[in-house]
């Protein structure tokens, strides 16, 4: 089934890739695993998924610990500063920094380990209070004092925008995240920025978040269907 899923997600990124003359190859296919047990995501590792992404650390560290191959996991929750250590070992590629505080932990975190993390600046293009994320006006402030992390790459933006019930209205935000990168771009601020990536679009509605630009897209419930509703943070798998 997992399988299926991910068959048929990918057969779709295609399609609105190629339908906005964009190429299917340059879009990554993010699977969000968050209570999903280890032994579905090693499903998804057979048929040939390579990113993970998680939300909730103690539940990240068991279930990497259980994975093994060539694989790429992303931290997409709320980081705490006091966490960052953790993040920093576990991860290749957090998405969700959205202050310096937690930029400098896991910039310093990252140089003990001596590792360099990619990272995202999540931006909260919805204005919402109750959500994570520099407000778009921040962002280029917050990522010029990033580039003096030499432990940090930050390759792109990433956002949360607000849960519309059609996929058409996440267009608008989605469209404000690409034009912000494109602002940033010129400014030079990204560390490279003929490659800046875009992380936008969930299962309902990746395929406008590639037409708007996506090259990572989150997929959790179209590829491992309903997960629990509320997040049990410590749940062991
Ligand atoms: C849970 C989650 C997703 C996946 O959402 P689905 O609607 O299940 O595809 C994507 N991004 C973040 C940050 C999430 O927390």
């Amino acid at each position: 089934m997992i399988g299926d899923n991910l068959a048929h997600i990918r057969a779709a990124v295609r399609e609105a890739a190629l339908r906005c003359g964009r190429n299917p190859d340059a879009i990554k296919i993010v699977a969000v695993s968050k209570h999903v047990a280890a032994a579905r995501l090693i499903e998804a590792q057979v048929h040939g998924q390579t990113i993970f992404g998680e939300n909730y650390l103690q539940e990240a560290a068991g279930k990497i610990n259980q994975l093994h191959g060539p694989l790429e996991w992303h931290f997409i929750g709320h980081l705490q500063s006091n966490k960052a250590a953790t993040a920093a070992e576990l991860f290749q590629v957090i998405q969700t920094v959205d202050r310096l505080k937690i930029a400098a932990a896991l910039n310093q975190h990252a140089g003990r380990l001596g590792k360099t993390l990619d990272v995202l600046v999540q931006v909260n293009v919805g204005r919402e209070a109750q959500k994570s994320g520099v407000l778009p006006e921040d962002a280029a402030g917050l990522l010029r004092e990033l580039r003096l992390l030499v432990h940090l790459r930050v390759r792109g933006l990433m956002t949360m925008p607000p849960l519309g019930r059609e996929p058409e209205e996440s267009r608008p935000w989605f469209r404000s995240l690409k034009q912000l990168s494109l602002q940033l771009t010129e400014e030079g601020l990204f560390y490279d920025n003929s490659a800046v990536e875009l992380s936008m679009g969930l299962s309902g509605d990746f395929t406008v978040a590639i037409e708007e630009g996506a090259t990572m897209i989150r997929i959790g419930t179209a590829i491992f269907g309903e997960r629990p509703k509320y997040p049990t943070h410590d749940v062991v798998i």
